[in-house]
């Protein structure tokens, strides 16, 4: 074990921000359980709707419709044309009320909402709010219920605006990915960045719903300089939460080739990348904001970041819409990312399955150690309580914490810590954490696709 544990070690350095790792681990996306057969899905998926759920649930809606391709974007499916927004929301509505009435919908509070894409705010205003409001017709919302629309800045006008908080929508999620007119319009991005600026101004003044961005770091053409002004844009505006991502280019994305070409320049290296990534970090903590993940921050309380943190802590998500996955009762499952094939399971009045799988046991270990590093602070000696699987599991990859500790990426012994540089590489160390649990407990089943391995 000790041996094979050594491919995980990082390079010991006085610089881990920047040279922990010579590339950044993929992220996977999971334990895959058995796959149910295709002729059984319909019946198994009866079953799972019979049973009480337990716990704190997610419901995720997929619009799976773009604008246009963003060059650094690998979740791109469909182009959006106007004539869409009608057809596709009332096939969401039908899908919601499907399962509505059973036991697994009705039988415990769903806490967060989140509409993602693709482009949710494409949809036209009447579109959004009257799916908004069939949802919380139907379905057992908590009274605190995070209710998010993402979308970006085009096509989200004030209508849509309106149409979405009356509905009850309560935070909007945009990416706006870099301030900077240049940076933006290399990527694809329609709007300038005083156009954004004005957007976000529209937002917070409204006083009504928790604003959030996504800012990416390491972008073509976005010096130090350029950084700086996008994290002072975000805390001058007063927003209520920030995502600090760092850019992965996609093997064959749009990026990928235009940057192959000479047509783009280069985007920035990883150790830039971890620079950016610290500055980022100590700006933010300057600013008084509080770090609830590896990548998002909030400045005051509204910003709870629910749906994101449950997700990735495994809790039960409703699925809906072409595209999108979830997860409930004991399995998984994933909707047709085909739009014909979407509409015809629901015309035939089937929820539109393109896989179902019962969920691996060792998905809860695994949920556990994604939820601990997402969170900064993993409580291995709870997993070992609570996990028969994962008993002895930190004696045996000793060394290789050790070699973290030595090498700044994280501290503490049971209760573990990610240091700057370990928030910086979480996704790295959560990769050879999981791959370690494999080996410590080799009746673990393959890992679904990477987002990499999808995207590509
Ligand atoms: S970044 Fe958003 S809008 Fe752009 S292609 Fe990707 S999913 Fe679509």
């Amino acid at each position: 074990m000790k041996a094979a544990l050594e491919k995980f070690f990082a390079q010991e350095t006085d610089d881990p921000l920047r040279y922990a790792f010579e590339r950044r681990g993929a992220h996977m996306l999971g334990s895959a359980g058995e796959a149910v057969s295709e002729e059984e899905h319909q019946l198994v998926w009866q079953e799972i709707q019979k049973p009480k759920r337990s716990g704190m649930a997610v419901m995720y809606l997929h619009v799976p419709f773009c604008a246009n391709h963003c060059l650094f974007c690998g979740f791109y499916r469909n182009k959006w044309h106007e004539e869409h927004s009608a057809p596709y929301a009332d096939a969401l509505i039908k899908e919601l009320e499907l399962e509505a009435s059973s036991t697994a919908s009705q039988s415990s509070p769903i806490n967060a909402v989140y509409f993602g894409g693709g482009t949710p705010t494409a949809l036209h205003a009447n579109d959004l709010a009257r799916v908004i409001r069939r949802i919380r017709e139907l379905y057992p919302l908590s009274a605190d219920c995070e209710i998010t629309v993402e979308g970006r800045i085009f096509h989200f006008d004030d209508d849509k605006i309106d149409a979405c908080l009356d509905a009850g929508a309560n935070r909007f999620s945009t990416g706006v990915q870099s301030f900077n007119t240049k940076v933006r319009k290399r990527q694809g991005r329609k709007a300038s960045g005083s156009e954004a600026i004005r957007f976000f101004e529209g937002l917070r003044d409204r006083n009504r719903a928790a604003i959030v961005c996504d800012l990416i770091l390491g972008l073509p053409y976005q010096t130090a300089e350029i950084w700086r002004d996008d994290l002072r844009t975000v805390v001058d505006l007063g927003l209520d939460g920030v995502d600090l991502y760092t850019l992965a280019v996609f093997p064959g994305s749009p990026l990928s080739k235009a940057i192959e070409k000479g047509a783009c320049d280069p985007a920035a290296t990883l150790p830039q990348q971890g620079a950016m990534y610290g500055e980022g970090l100590e700006y933010m903590h300057r600013q008084g904001w509080k770090q609830i993940s590896s990548s998002h921050w909030g400045r005051q309380t509204r910003e709870r970041n629910l749906y994101n943190t449950l997700i990735k802590s495994g809790a039960d998500c409703l699925a809906f819409g072409s595209g999108a996955g979830g997860n409930i009762n004991g399995y998984s499952y994933g909707i047709h990312g085909g739009i014909v094939d979407y509409m015809r399971c629901l015309e035939e009045g089937e929820k539109p399955l393109s896989r179902l799988h019962r969920t691996d046991p060792m998905s809860s270990p695994l949920n556990f150690l994604a939820a601990g590093i997402e969170e900064m602070r993993l409580d291995l000696g709870h997993l070992e309580r609570t996990e028969v699987s994962a008993r002895g599991f930190r004696k045996s990859i000793d060394s290789l914490l050790s070699n973290w500790q030595c090498s700044g990426l994280i501290a503490g012994e049971e209760l573990i810590s990610l240091t700057t540089a370990g928030r910086f590489w979480h996704q790295t160390l959560l990769t050879y954490l999981k791959a370690a649990f494999k080996l410590h407990s080799p009746s673990l089943q393959p890992e679904t696709k990477t987002y990499q391995e999808e995207a590509a």
